[in-house]
Parts: structure tokens; C-alpha cells; sequence
């Protein structure tokens, strides 16, 4: 069965609280203090007051930072969790610097990260090839 665990970081409001009592999910409010694992599969989760909770499985929202801060130097805004502001394609608003990925995605996985990219290289290519066709000046 399904538990949450906010680690003393979240007030969940009584509506949640509620929503997750009638679905029988447990919630433990207090800070973690350790995991216990045997050969790095977890066990249980043990608060702050001693209590331990058994568990073979945990999903957690890791706290992300940016690696490069050349964009934001450049110029390329970012939103409220620390993500680059481009348009769907990656175009920022610096012209020619487009980005892709997970510094742009908040969906990070692989498949999410390779699809930015590739949109990306048709926008540049679509861009580069008016470039060249608006140099021939036909
Ligand atoms: C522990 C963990 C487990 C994961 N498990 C999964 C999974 O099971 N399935 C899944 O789909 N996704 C998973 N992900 C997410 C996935 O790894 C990312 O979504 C994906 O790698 C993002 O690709 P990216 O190219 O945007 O960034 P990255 O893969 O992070 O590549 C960015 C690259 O840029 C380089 N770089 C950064 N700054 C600079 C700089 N200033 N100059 C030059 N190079 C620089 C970095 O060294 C890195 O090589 C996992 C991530 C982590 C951390």
C-alpha cells in the first residue's frame, strides 16, 4: 500500500489531507531520519521520533539546479523553478541560441530530452536554410 512521506517540508491543507485519508494512503508529516536498506534495497523509513515505517519502494521529486547559467548571462529568462523560458521549439529570446533538454523541460526523462533536441534541429535548420535562401536573393 501506498504512503506519503513530506519529510516536515509541506502543510497539506485538511481538503488533501482528507482526500488522501479516504483513499487509505497514510501520511507522516515528520521530518525522515534515515533510510534502512539491506545490499541498497530499502527496508523501512525512520522519522525523527524513532517511528519506523516498512517500505520496499520510494519515489521522490529530487531538487534540480541549473549546470550552465551562460544562458541566464546572456540573457534567457527563467521561471519560478529555476527552468530556461524558450518558446515549444527551444528558440530562446536571444537570436540563433536555442536550448533543449532538461534545463528547459520540467518532464525530465530521456525520451522527453531527445524529442526537445530534435525539434530544436528542425527549427535551426528551417532558420539556417531561409538564411541561405534570402542570401541568393531570387
Ligand atoms: C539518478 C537519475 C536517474 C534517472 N533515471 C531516468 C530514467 O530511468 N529514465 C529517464 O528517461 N530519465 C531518467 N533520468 C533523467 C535523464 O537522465 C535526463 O532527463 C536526461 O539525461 C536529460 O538530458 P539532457 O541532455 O537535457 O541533460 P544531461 O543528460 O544532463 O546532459 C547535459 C550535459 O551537459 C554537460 N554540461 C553542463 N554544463 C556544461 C557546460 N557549462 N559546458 C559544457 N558542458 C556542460 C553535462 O556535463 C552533461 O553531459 C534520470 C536522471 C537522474 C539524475
Amino acid at each position: 500500500m501506498s504512503a506519503l512521506f513530506t519529510n516536515g517540508k509541506y502543510n497539506l491543507d485538511d481538503s488533501l489531507r482528507q482526500a488522501f485519508q479516504q483513499k487509505n494512503i497514510p501520511v507522516f508529516e515528520e521530518k525522515i531520519h534515515k533510510l534502512w536498506h539491506s545490499d541498497g534495497q530499502l527496508q523501512a523509513i525512520e522519522l525523527e521520533s524513532g517511528q519506523t515505517v516498512a517500505r520496499s519502494g520510494i519515489f521522490f521529486n529530487p531538487k534540480t539546479q541549473q549546470s550552465s547559467l551562460i544562458p541566464k548571462k546572456l540573457g534567457v529568462p527563467m521561471d519560478q523553478l529555476g527552468q530556461y523560458k524558450t518558446k515549444e521549439d527551444g528558440k530562446t529570446n536571444i537570436d540563433g541560441l536555442y536550448i533543449a533538454g532538461d534545463c528547459r523541460n520540467h518532464l525530465h526523462q530521456i525520451i522527453h530530452a531527445a524529442s526537445d533536441g530534435a525539434k530544436a534541429a528542425v527549427s535551426i535548420n528551417m532558420e539556417l536554410l531561409k538564411e541561405a535562401w534570402d542570401e541568393v536573393g531570387l
